[in-house]
This record gives structure tokens, sequence and C-alpha cells, in this order.
């Protein structure tokens, strides 16, 4: 028994998408001595959420509270959960359990957010066991497994911080495993809130020069204002394609579209350059590779999903450290409907993050 109850945004249906969230009361998975509660402040709004809402990825169970870049403060803590007591400020990713086992080669070696046994995500997954439904962060409340729950830097404030714990990782972890770096010549394509965060980290990380690449024109200052060297505007920009061949080391691209210019794209590599998928359509396709495109250039295709606890905490540190800034832009919760249809029309600049007033106003108090 909690003496706090679960509400949130259910999406009940398809349509929720649409701006067709209700507010109600949800049961939280069954509590056990690994988990944290949390009094959620804030919650940064992800391009993933509209795929849940929607069905977009195959049938969602609704009804599905969305939201996975969560901040607040822990509520009650697990006889298990050695790192967080009641009260720290903390933060959820898009993970909310693995089967951590030792015989699980990506448990056991730091690649969680791959986990082939029992996967759990932070919101739209049934936990394997009967424990019931995951619920995300567009909520008062929310219950995740200890390991995927994180103590927030200092430095950080929580508006900031909340959407690197899906919009930064999903970048961050690929452009590390990947060398970015100095000497690199790094290319962000899809400048919203996930390729922001490219361009920032990637020039945290000491990338010799970042190229941001988007469809829109408007975006160029913005983008050269984050600290990128040049920005491609693929829908203005005419011979793009020619003008910038064979100028990149590294590419992640944040696209979720079936018709994205991908040959185009994997044209601008270097050879032996490396491409980084991490856009996730609906239905999971993507434009065909022609062989030659790959044999010819001699680059290497590849995919990466979000990033494990480890991983994010080395990616808060170094923001705190690199004082890295994400444009965000606050939203009241109570107006979750509205941003999440803004953010389907390409408005954001370039982050969402729903703000629980209550709740902010009670942790600021303490
Ligand atoms: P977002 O804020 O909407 O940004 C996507 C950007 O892509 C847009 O700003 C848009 O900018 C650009 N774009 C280029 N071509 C597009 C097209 N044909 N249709 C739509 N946009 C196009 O979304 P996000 O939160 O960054 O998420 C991006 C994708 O990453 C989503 O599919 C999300 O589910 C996925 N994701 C994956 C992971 C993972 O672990 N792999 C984790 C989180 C999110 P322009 O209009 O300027 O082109
Ligand atoms: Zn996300």
């Amino acid at each position: 028994m909690t003496d706090y109850e679960f509400q949130g945004w259910l999406g009940e249906d398809e349509k929720s998408v649409q701006g067709h969230m209700k507010w109600g009361k949800f049961e939280p998975k069954k509590w056990e001595e690994d988990d944290v509660d949390i009094e959620i402040s804030h919650c940064g709004i992800c391009g993933s959420d509209l795929h849940q809402l929607s069905s977009g990825w195959g049938p969602t169970p609704y009804p599905c509270v969305v939201g996975h870049e969560i901040i607040g403060r822990a509520v009650k803590v697990g006889k298990n959960v050695k790192h967080v007591k009641v009260g720290d400020r903390v933060g959820v990713g898009a993970q909310a359990r693995s089967c951590m086992q030792s015989s699980c080669a990506e448990c056991s070696s730091g690649h969680e957010s791959h986990c082939g046994v029992a996967l759990v995500n932070t919101y739209g997954s049934v936990y394997p066991n009967g424990e019931g439904k995951s619920y995300g962060g567009y909520a008062d409340y929310n219950r995740t497994n200890g390991h995927f729950v994180l103590p927030i830097p200092k430095a950080l404030s929580s508006a900031e911080a909340a959407p690197m714990l899906c919009g930064g990782i999903t970048v961050f972890s690929p452009l590390k495993q990947n060398g970015c770096g100095p000497g690199k010549t790094v290319g962000i394509v899809g400048v919203g809130g996930l390729g922001h965060f490219g361009v920032l980290f990637a020039k945290a990380l000491g990338a010799d020069r970042v190229v941001g690449i988007s469809r829109k024109g408007d975006k160029r200052d913005d983008v050269l204002k984050l600290g990128a060297d040049e920005y491609i505007a693929t829908g203005e920009d005419k011979g793009w394609e020619k003008k910038h061949k064979r100028t990149l080391d590294l590419i992640v691209c944040t696209v979720s579209s079936e018709k994205m210019p991908l040959t185009h794209y994997l044209g601008l590599l270097k050879v032996k350059g490396t491409f980084i998928q991490v856009g996730a359509p609906d239905g999971g396709n993507l434009p065909p590779i022609n062989a030659f495109t790959l044999i010819g250039n001699g680059i290497k295709v590849g995919g990466s999903a979000i990033g494990s606890p480890a991983e994010i905490a080395e990616m808060l540190q170094l923001a705190a450290d690199k004082k890295v800034h994400p444009w965000i832009q606050e939203r009241s919760l109570k107006d979750a409907n509205q941003a999440i249809v803004d953010l389907a029309d390409g408005k954001a600049r370039y982050r969402y993050v729903l703000v629980n007033e209550k709740n902010a106003q009670r942790h600021a108090n303490l």
C-alpha cells in the first residue's frame, strides 16, 4: 500500500496520439524490493511516445501512459536498492528492467538495452511474470527497477536532465562507441529532439567538425548556434548530396521515415565510414540499400538502442562537466495533449519537457 495514487495521461487507443489522452488512475507493476517509486516533476516528450500511442510499432497494450524521460524524487526505495535513498533526485530513461542474469551475454557485459531475455520498456511493456504493465512519465508517479533509476548530478537542472535520459543517451551512446572525438567529422541527420543532442554531444566529445543535416532551412541559425560547424538543409540546398560527398567519418541518423533519402546520406560518408540508424519508423522499414552503395564506398551500416545505465551516468557527468545545455521548451503536464500534437507538427525547438507543477513545487520547497 502507498499513500499516493498513480494517475497519468492514459492513451486508450490509436487515436490518443491526436491529442486524445485522458487523465486517470492506473495500476503500477506489483511492488518488489528491487523497485523505486518516483514522484515525478519533469518528463521529456520523445518521438517514441507518438509511435507507441498510435501502435505504430505494433499493437500497444492499452491503456498506456507514455513518457520515458523522467525526473523526480524517490519516495519509496526497495530494500535491495543500495544507490538511491528516499528524497534523492533521480531519473529514469526508456528502460525499466532487463533480465540482469550473469548468464545473459548482454546484461553481464553492460549492454542491458539489448537484453534478449526479459527486456521491459518504461512504458507499454507487459512484465513477464504477472507483475503487471509498465507505465511512463506523463504522470504523478512512476515505479521502476532500481538498476535503471539514476541519481542526477547537482549541476544539471531537472528540466535539462530529463530529455538526456532518452533523447541524449540515444545519440551519445553510438557517438561514443563509434569513435566520435578529435580528428573526426561527424554528421547528425534529422535535427529534432535527438538530433540536437547529437550536435551538442558530438561537440562535447571533441569532434573536429560537426555537420547538422535536416530538411528545414529555418533551422540553420539554430543548429550553428548549437555548435555545428555547418548545416545542410536537404529540403532547400540544391545539389547537397554532391557538394558534401565523402566528407563524413560517422553519421548518426534520427530520421524515422521510410522515404528518407538514405542513399544520399550514405554517399556523405568517407570510405570506411560508419552510418548508425537510431530513428525507428512505424513498421520498421527503411528505404532499400543497393549493395553497390555499400561495396563501392566501403562503408558500414548499423543501429543502436538507447544506452546502458552506466553510459547514461557517464553522459550526465559529461553534460555537467562540459556545461551541455539542451534547448528545451517547458510545457505544463496539463497541456500534454496539445504538446504531443505540436511535436507531431514539427514545432518543438528542440525538446518539449512536461512540468508536473504540483510535484515540482513540492520538491522546490524541500
Ligand atoms: P523529433 O524531435 O520529431 O525529430 C525528428 C526529426 O527528423 C525532425 O525534427 C525532422 O526535422 C527530421 N526529419 C527528417 N526527415 C523526416 C521525415 N521524413 N519525417 C519526419 N521527420 C523527419 O523526434 P525524436 O524524438 O528526435 O525521435 C526521432 C526518432 O528516434 C523517432 O523515430 C524515435 O522513436 C526514435 N528513437 C529511437 C531510439 C533508439 O533507441 N534507437 C530512442 C529514442 C527515440 P526536419 O523537419 O528539419 O527534417
Ligand atoms: Zn525516447
